[in-house]
């Protein structure tokens, strides 16, 4: 099994984007909207019992009437601004299950952004998520309820840095999570996400891979190919804080308990897992599998969205929230449609670069 070799971050992360002063061109050309009423009354209380219902496991009945009047003017704004919203797995349940169109990882959610008819498109996930559907949508409108909402991994690596890991290593394929901003792409020769980055990697037909910038998914990718993995020492803040004590103690108090991990987390972590999968395999398997008790060792608002669909599994949650994912949430969307902000702009040479990184990922037959 080959050790990968990793290199650190530079000095100087990219600074998180700028805000954007003033309205956004999307503001200027479509128009403001009034802000719709946010009264909690019995019509608002019919018209959202079905999605009440939904969430009842996972959202306590007395939060309903503050989340109910937002999803209902959502709703209704995303069919007048011809929009559309797609929630990542780690989106809380009110936003995944409430006013979500399509909901997934990374890559289930760069699919549909590149297949989507609609005008505008709702990003709720992080500010990488938004960059790469406007990589996808150059002429469409692509939101973020707020710009803020970054990516340690994404902070952990620059252009700069691929260029100079390039000319270490003349010739050898660059592969990068989609976890990064859209100039790192547009020095890459193919994106991938967790669910597929074995695949990528070796698709390429080459003996030695760059691999950027998650340090543990490399290694996890390592431990399962004779491809040598040259590394990065990125990490997401949210997986690392898991450790093997914490699992182990599970384990001991219920040895029939089964324990999911995602392949950002520690390589002694992934070693205590019975699977270990993207956040779309995870969800699939535990679907499949219906496990009595089960620790998803992931951002804690996924066993919430499951849960709702799976009320008989009973989740044990160590709950380590992403604050990037959270700072998204109802008020934020709705102001988001009424005002077109916060729009994202990407310089159309980097974004054409960093499409061919993308969409050769995402034309990969599977
Ligand atoms: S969970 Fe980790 S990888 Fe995902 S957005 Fe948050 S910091 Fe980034």
């Amino acid at each position: 099994m080959p050790i990968p070799e990793a290199f650190g971050p530079s000095a100087a992360a990219p600074p998180m984007p700028r805000p954007v002063a003033g309205p956004s061109a999307a503001a200027r050309r479509l128009g403001v909207l009034p802000v719709p009423s946010l009264e909690w009354n019995a019509q608002v209380e019919h018209e959202t019992a079905h999605l009440c219902e939904r969430i009842k496991t996972v959202v306590p009945a007395v939060e309903w009437p503050f989340f109910a009047p937002y999803v209902k003017a959502i709703n209704a704004l995303k069919r007048e601004r011809n929009a559309v919203i797609l929630a990542h797995n780690y989106q809380t349940p009110e936003i995944y299950n409430c006013v979500a169109d399509f909901v997934g990882d990374s890559l289930q959610l760069a699919r549909e952004a590149a297949k989507t008819k609609a005008g505008v498109i709702v990003q709720c996930g992080v500010h990488f998520m938004a960059e790469t559907a406007k990589i996808l949508n150059p002429d469409k409108v692509v939101l973020i309820p707020d710009r803020r909402a970054g990516c340690s991994l994404a902070q952990s690596i620059t252009a700069e840095d691929v260029r100079m890991l390039r000319d270490s290593f003349p010739g050898v394929p660059v592969v990068t999570y989609v976890n990064t901003s859209a100039e790192v792409k547009a020095e890459s020769d193919i994106c991938c996400t967790s669910s597929n980055a074995l695949q990528v990697v070796e698709s390429l037909g080459s003996d030695k891979v760059i691999f950027l910038p998650d340090e543990y998914l490399a290694k996890y990718v390592a431990s399962q190919t004779s491809v040598k993995i040259i590394a990065w020492k990125g990490h997401c803040e949210v997986h690392e804080r898991f450790t093997a004590d914490e699992l182990r103690s599970y384990r001991e108090s219920d040895p029939s308990i089964k324990i999911i991990a995602h392949p950002e987390c520690p390589p002694d972590v992934i070693e205590e897992a019975d699977f270990t999968g993207s956040t779309a395999h995870m969800i699939d398997w535990v679907r499949e599998r219906r496990p009595r008790r089960v620790v998803m060792v992931t951002e804690c608002s996924m066993a919430d969205n499951v849960q709702a669909e799976l009320p008989d599994v009973h989740f044990v949650r160590p709950c380590n929230l992403c604050p990037h994912m959270k700072r998204i949430t109802l008020p934020k969307i709705l102001d988001s449609l009424v005002h077109m902000q916060e729009e994202v702009v990407v310089d159309p040479l980097i974004a054409g670069k960093a499409r061919r990184a993308v969409e050769r990922m995402i034309h990969l037959k599977s």
